[in-house]
């Protein structure tokens, strides 16, 4: 497997990468890269989520003279909000080195632009249209340009922004690397290529193996503020005899494990900062079994092949299908069956749905334990180990004569639940299910009133605003129940069981294109 080392790149960038938490280059880095930073023409084709930013933005960061204060590579995208997410990722990408990006695109004043063009800009990223605003009014100069990239050009072309493209290439000097990348290569690409590409070379990465039918993938609901209640509750419930959890980055592996530990699950972490031998010795204990829970990222877990994995937990959902895909590979090997169970918070709903059209199948919506069943279930478990030990007559001579010494003062069936309680009871301790108090909303009975602070301002109709809480809440439209919709705030109700779910989902979100905060009613602002 390449790694980022492998590149020899500046050390800076190595660290900025590293600071990204990459641990190591996709498909589509690992080809790309090279080809850059030896200066061709690049044609890179991928689906979204493959990380074609960093493929180009490494190679073009390591290419900029930080001492020279010119724009030095410029980035054009479709959209104001792929060029802000380009140049927040390659600002921090070439913040160790110091390299200055900008984004510019349309709706933002011109004045702060050409502000910040004047400080001293090394990348400029934005949409073709506010980039030739700025050359015809020569608040921007291409002339010391080496790189031009065009992101997500099937896009650019769709949105008919060809002749911009042409006409910002028209300021770039004749001797420049051209870099195009998009999901899909249509012919009024190839065209493009044809007419302004020196030997293009053409990179693709493809879409990856397809599920393994023996796994049964679930998904849970779960509330971000509750997610490790929740988890426990799964595993509680469940018959894990080995099971991987993966963790988004290193930091959310330490705790997670940490967590687990601490509530007396055997559990370790695997991630790539840790020192090789420490990372034999937590794959040698979870092969032994001594472990039964391994918590990783999902390169440290590549490549993980052991046969008793019967579940492969995602406390965060993957990135991407390809990521799901390999994650949950970990189980249902050697033709046995396995689980997949994949967590979901309110925010995240709509990344599960993409996931499964990528992957062209449904993952099964199930509902968390509730606690009588994981007691139920619990007690179920320790009463089949207590049977055992006693059958295997195996017990220690030192605790038969402290039960003899207990029976002069307490009856036995209570210094029984008292020794089951030392070393039982944080399996018992199951926590709450009221993670929020919304207190007194003045709603209808068994319904949780909401305040919302837009209202006809913002556009917004009652029809929306069911459609925006049933999407991203997962509940049923019918279930959302009276609107009041005034000129600068709104009121909705929703069921008390779904309120969590709701209050997770539009907290900070939007609506119509309009920032959207929502809040418990006080019943003082009834109408
Ligand atoms: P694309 O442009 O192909 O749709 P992006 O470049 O936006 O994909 O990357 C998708 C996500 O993957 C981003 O959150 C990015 O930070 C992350 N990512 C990119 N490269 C890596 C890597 N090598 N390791 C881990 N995450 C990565
Ligand atoms: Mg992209």
């Amino acid at each position: 497997m390449k790694s980022f080392d492998s590149f020899e790149l500046d050390p800076l960038i190595l660290k900025g990468i590293r600071d990204m938490g990459f641990e190591e280059p996709s498909p589509i880095q690992a080809e790309c890269i090279p080809a850059v930073l030896r200066g061709e023409d690049v044609i890179g084709q991928a689906q979204t989520g493959t990380g074609k930013t960093a493929a180009f933005g490494i190679p073009l960061l390591e290419h900029v003279d930080t001492s020279r204060q010119k724009v030095q590579a410029v980035v054009l995208a479709p959209t104001r909000e792929l060029a802000i997410q380009v140049s927040e990722e390659l600002r921090k990408i070439g913040r160790p080195k110091r390299v200055k990006t900008l984004p510019i695109y349309g709706g933002q004043p011109i004045g702060r632009q050409i502000k910040a063009l004047k400080q001293g800009v090394h990348v400029v990223i934005g949409t073709p249209g506010r980039m030739l605003d700025h050359l015809r009014r020569k608040t921007l100069r291409l002339d010391d340009v080496e790189t031009l990239v065009l992101d997500e050009a099937d896009e650019m072309l769709d949105m008919g922004f060809i002749e911009d493209i042409e006409a910002v290439m028209d300021y770039l000097p004749e001797s420049r690397q051209l870099l195009l990348f998009s999901a899909t290569i249509p012919p009024a690409i190839r065209r493009l290529a044809q007419k302004y590409m020196k030997k293009p070379h053409y990179i693709t990465v493809s879409r990856g193996e397809v599920t393994a039918p023996v796994i049964e993938q679930v998904y849970y609901r779960v509330l971000e503020n509750n997610k490790l209640e929740s988890l426990c509750r799964i595993l509680d419930s469940e018959d894990v005899e080995q099971g991987i959890l993966f963790c988004r980055t290193k930091k959310g592996v330490d705790e997670l494990a940490e967590s687990l530990s601490a509530r007396g699950y055997l559990a370790d972490g695997l991630h790539g900062d840790m020192a090789q031998q420490q990372r034999d010795r937590v794959m040698n204990a979870f092969r032994r079994g001594d472990i039964e829970l391994l918590v990783a990222t999902d390169v440290a877990a590549r490549g993980i092949d052991v046969g008793t994995v019967s579940h492969v937990i995602n406390y965060d959902i993957p990135q991407d299908a390809e990521s799901y895909v390999h994650r949950i590979g970990r189980t249902g090997r050697a033709g046995r069956t396995g689980m997949a169970l994949t967590l979901v918070t309110p925010r995240e709903m709509k990344q599960l749905r993409s996931i499964e059209y990528e992957i062209a199948g449904d993952l099964e919506p199930r509902d968390l334990p509730s606690l009588e069943e994981v007691a139920e279930r619990q007690q179920q478990v320790l009463q089949e180990q207590l049977d055992e030990t006693i059958q295997s007559g195996e017990l220690i001579p030192i605790f038969e004569e402290l039960v003899n010494n207990l029976t002069e003062k307490h009856d036995a069936e209570k210094i029984a639940a008292a020794a089951l309680h030392m070393a039982f009871s944080h399996r018992f301790k199951g926590g709450t299910d009221a993670v929020y108090d919304f207190g007194e909303t003045g709603a209808s009975p068994g319904m949780v009133r909401f305040f919302i602070n837009v209202g006809r301002n913002a556009d917004i109709r009652p029809k929306e605003l069911v459609k925006a809480i049933a999407e991203q809440a997962g509940i049923a439209a019918k279930k959302v129940g009276r609107i009041n919709i005034y000129d600068r705030f709104s009121f909705v109700e929703v069921p008390e069981e779904a309120a969590p779910f709701v209050f997770e989902a539009l907290r900070k979100t939007k609506i119509n294109g309009a920032r959207v905060n929502l809040e418990p009613a006080r019943p003082r602002n009834r109408s």
